[in-house]
C-alpha cells in the first residue's frame, strides 16, 4: 500500500512513497515525519541514494539500523527507510558504529582496492606464462604503481608474493611436464614453458627438491640407509636418505617393512646401516617410545605440495591432543578436501614424526592408522591422549 505525505511533491520523495510504504516513524528520539521530509529534500545526500548516483561514490556511506549493513550511496540494494538511516563519512566509520559492509556494494573496498585487485589478476598471468619471471620493477610499472606498493598489494591480494606466486606455479609446471609418461626430460622442459635446461633445473632444484632424472627414477637416486629393529611397538624400520629420515615404517614382520621401504623408493639403492646409523636408529626409538621429546633429527619429506602442507600441519599437532580430517583440513585453508587430507595422512611414510597417529574422526573414534588401529591405540594412550 502506497503512502502519500501531505506537501512531498520532490523527485526526492519518491522512495518514500514506493519504497517500504512506512511513514510512521515509532522509534524514540527519531525525527518526526516532517522532520524526515525537510531532511531528505534538503540533504542532498538522499537524492544520491534516490538516483543511485556513482558520482557520489566515496563521498559518504549510509548504514540501515535495521539490518545492520552499510552501503555506497548507489549500492541497488532495496532503499531504505530514512528513520533507520544513519550517514557516515568513511567505511571506517560505519565500522565502528557496527555495521557490516554490503555484499553487494562493497563499501569496505576502496576503488582503488578493486583498481588493484584487477591488475594484480593481470600480474599473475604475467607470471604464469614464459620462462622469465618479470622482476618486480616490471610487474610494478605494468600495474602503474612503485615497486614497493606493487608488493604490498599483491600480497594482500594472494596472500604470497609475487617470486613465490612465480615459485609455485613453476613448480606446477615442472611436476606436470615430469609426470606425463615417456616424455624425455628435455621434452618436459619445453613442455613446461622454459627455454633453457638450466633454468628449468634452477626450477626442478628449488621446487621438487632434486634434479629432474632424481624424480623420475622413483624419487632418490642417492642411497638410503636402512635399519630394522624392535620397539614396544613391535618391528620398526628407520631409513634415512643424505638430506635426512625419510621413512619410519612399523609392523609385526621385519622382511615386511623391508618390501615395504622398497615400494616406497624403488629405484634407490638400499644400503644396511653401519654402526653410526644404529646409533641414530637408537635415538629414533627412544623418540617412538617418547614422542612428546620430540625428535631432533632432521627429516627428508617428501611428497606432492598438498601432502606436505597436510603434513607440516600434523607436525604442529602436539603429543596427547588429536585432530579431526575436517579441522586439518580447515587448518591449512582446504576445508572441503576432508577426503584428500585423509588420503596424505594415509599416504606418510615417517611414522610419529609426522604424527598421523593423532587424527581422528569428528566423533573422536580411532578411524584407521597405516601402522594398525591397535597401534594408534596404544601410541595416543601413551601419550596421554584420547
Ligand atoms: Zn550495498
Amino acid at each position: 500500500m502506497q503512502r502519500s505525505l501531505p506537501g512531498c511533491q520532490t523527485a526526492d520523495m519518491t522512495y518514500l512513497q514506493s519504497g517500504t510504504g512506512s511513514a510512521h516513524i515509532t522509534m524514540a528520539a527519531t525525527p518526526s515525519p516532517a522532520e524526515i521530509r525537510s531532511i531528505v529534500e534538503h540533504d542532498p545526500r538522499w537524492a544520491a541514494i534516490v538516483t543511485r548516483d556513482r558520482r557520489a561514490d566515496a563521498t559518504f556511506f549510509y548504514s540501515v539500523k535495521t539490518t545492520g549493513i552499510y552501503c555506497r550511496p548507489w549500492c541497488g540494494a532495496r532503499r531504505p527507510n530514512p528513520a533507520n538511516v544513519q550517514f557516515h563519512e568513511t567505511a571506517a566509520g560505519a565500522e565502528r558504529a557496527g555495521f557490516r559492509p554490503c555484499r553487494r556494494c562493497h563499501p569496505d573496498r576502496s576503488p582503488e582496492d578493486r583498481e588493484h585487485v584487477a591488475r594484480v589478476a593481470h600480474a599473475c598471468r604475467a607470471l604464469e606464462s614464459g620462462d622469465e619471471t618479470p622482476s618486480l620493477a616490471t610487474l610494478a610499472r605494468h600495474a602503474g604503481l612503485s615497486p614497493h606498493h606493487f608488493h604490498r598489494v599483491f600480497k594482500a591480494a594472494t596472500g604470497v608474493t609475487p617470486r613465490e606466486y612465480a615459485a609455485a606455479h613453476r613448480a606446477k609446471r615442472v611436476r606436470q611436464a615430469l609426470g606425463r609418461d615417456g616424455a624425455s626430460i628435455t621434452d618436459a622442459i619445453y613442455a613446461a614453458g622454459f627455454n633453457s635446461s638450466g633454468r628449468f633445473y634452477e626450477a626442478a632444484a628449488d621446487t621438487i627438491g632434486m634434479t629432474p632424472s632424481a624424480y623420475r627414477s622413483g624419487g632418490l637416486q642417492a642411497e638410503i640407509r636402512f635399519a630394522v629393529a624392535q620397539c614396544s611397538l613391535g618391528s620398526i624400520l628407520v631409513a634415512r636418505s643424505e638430506k635426512g629420515i625419510c621413512a619410519i615404517l612399523l609392523g609385526d614382520d621385519p622382511d615386511a617393512l623391508v618390501r615395504d621401504l622398497q615400494d616406497t623408493f624403488p629405484k634407490a639403492a638400499l644400503i644396511g646401516g653401519d654402526r653410526a646409523f644404529e646409533q641414530m636408529v637408537a635415538r629414533v626409538i627412544g623418540f617412538v617410545e617418547k614422542p612428546d621429546a620430540g625428535l631432533d633429527l632432521p627429516l627428508d619429506i617428501r611428497g606432492t605440495a598438498f601432502q606436505q602442507r597436510v603434513w607440516q600441519a600434523l607436525r604442529r599437532v602436539p603429543a596427547g591432543k588429536t585432530v579431526s580430517y575436517a579441522e586439518l583440513a580447515r587448518r591449512i585453508g582446504a576445508a572441503s578436501s576432508i577426503r584428500a587430507v585423509a588420503r596424505a595422512c594415509a599416504a606418510n611414510t615417517i611414522a610419529i614424526a609426522i604424527p598421523c597417529h593423532r587424527v581422528v574422526r569428528t566423533d573422536g573414534s580411532l578411524s584407521g592408522y597405516r601402522w594398525g588401529v591397535d597401534r594408534k591405540r596404544r601410541l595416543l594412550q601413551r601419550e596421554g591422549g584420547s
